[in-house]
């Protein structure tokens, strides 16, 4: 029984019909029953009429996170099984994909499962609860998934700014089953990496990224790269599966880079010329620059400069200055290829940024490839937010 009601304000259940599982809290006329945060509410537009069903938080900005748009939906063990299996089936030619087995299972709103996220890597699943509506059903998530996976065991890395806002702290650990090793190998696209699932970034590995370090092999061959914000080598090793002639890792993590080194050797490269450079990648630039260093091929695919709308302008700027330095930094029809993972830099907006680049270092730059997220990452149509990353490859004249 549900006897808390969510009431909008007038003329704002546009978004809630439109199936967008966000309810700010500037959106909501009043609440009625006393729900408890995590409790689940029914939503009414301004007339009582029923238009969703979610979970109350008002410690989150947002305030209900929706679950359903059927009123007939139960928030029982059932409802959460069916969106799983859902989300499961959504990978199963990547689950029988026989040379990768390390891919986003679960990604969170674009699934239905808002705030949850599970990534598998090998026999192991690697989870982040990162909102209460997710955290109240932690314990039914997780049997639904051992039931539907039956992974060796699964580690919780539920940490971070998302978690914070809704409230929670951060809970790490394993959570069922064995213990993982510190180092999980892992196996994509026929290459194989070692992945910090405990320490590493994010989940330990940037799986968004696979189908296009696939993409980017192609242009690779017998080539000097700069692979800029490198992390565990995840360009590189393609890059030398590809045939570079070398390649040079920038990155402020050492431990990310020993990780790289390591997986290179893994992979049987381990007696190439390579450089690993423990730097900032705005400083090595432009002392690269300013030694008219050259390269073939420039990877940048920096983290998330922009963490709201209101840091658009910043990140902007950022985007810019690695842009401009990239291209100066290529030798006449030489090959950029150029990330961004902030949602709130929109893929328009992230070519004018290359636009102003390219004039501002006085080259020809044009547009030979786009990039987005891969294909376990899904965008769904009613929460445009699930796009976060675009890239360009740019051929510099
Ligand atoms: N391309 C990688 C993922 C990159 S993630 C892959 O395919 O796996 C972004 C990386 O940038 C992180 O490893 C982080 O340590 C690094 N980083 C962040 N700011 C940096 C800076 N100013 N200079 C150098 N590296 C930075």
């Amino acid at each position: 029984m549900i006897t808390a009601q969510v009431i909008l304000k007038q003329g704002r259940e546009k978004s809630v019909v439109n199936r967008h599982p966000w309810i700010f809290s500037g959106a909501i006329g009043r609440v009625e029953g006393n729900p408890a945060n995590g409790d689940v509410v029914d939503v009414w537009n301004s007339k009582a009429r029923f238009v969703g069903r979610g979970i109350y938080n008002d410690k989150s900005q947002i305030q209900v996170r929706l679950l359903t748009w059927n009123p007939n939906d139960a928030i029982d063990e059932d409802f959460w099984r069916r969106r799983l299996r859902r989300a499961i089936a959504g990978r199963q030619a990547l689950l029988e994909a026989p040379d990768t087995d390390a891919f986003r299972l679960v990604y969170s709103e674009a699934d239905g499962v808002p705030g949850f996220i599970a990534d598998q890597y090998g026999t192991w699943l690697v989870v982040q609860f990162l909102s209460l509506a997710v955290e109240r059903y932690r314990q039914t998530i997780l049997d639904i998934l051992v039931d539907l996976v039956a992974p060796q065991g699964i580690y919780d890395r539920s940490e971070g700014e998302a978690r914070e806002k809704e409230g929670l702290v951060s809970v790490t650990g394993p959570v069922w089953g064995e213990i993982p090793p510190d180092m999980i190998e892992i196996m994509e696209n026929g290459h194989t990496f070692l992945v910090d699932i405990k320490l590493g970034q994010k989940t330990g590995f940037y799986l968004d990224q696979r189908e296009n370090r696939q993409k980017v092999s192609k242009y690779l061959f017998n080539k000097e790269i700069l692979n800029a914000f490198a992390y565990t080598g995840g360009f590189s090793v393609y890059a030398a599966y590809a045939g570079a002639k070398r390649i040079m890792n920038v990155d402020s993590s050492e431990r990310a880079l020993q990780i790289a080194e390591r997986n290179m050797r893994r992979n049987g490269f381990g007696d190439r010329e390579d450089i690993y450079a423990v730097a900032d990648v705005f400083e090595i630039m432009r002392a690269y620059r300013d030694n008219s260093w050259k390269f073939d091929v420039v990877i940048l695919d920096p983290p998330k400069f922009a963490h709201s709308k209101r840091h658009v302008e910043k990140a902007t700027q950022g985007y810019k200055d690695i842009n401009l330095l990239g291209m100066k930094l290529l030798k006449p029809g030489g090959v950029l290829v150029t990330f961004s993972c902030s949602g709130a830099v929109s893929a328009d907006l992230f070519q004018k940024v290359l636009f102003g680049a390219a004039v501002d270092a006085g080259r020809h730059v044009q547009i030979i490839e786009r990039l987005s997220q891969s294909s376990d990452h899904p965008v769904l149509l009613t929460y445009p937010e699930s796009e976060y990353l675009k890239g360009l490859v740019c051929r510099v004249w």
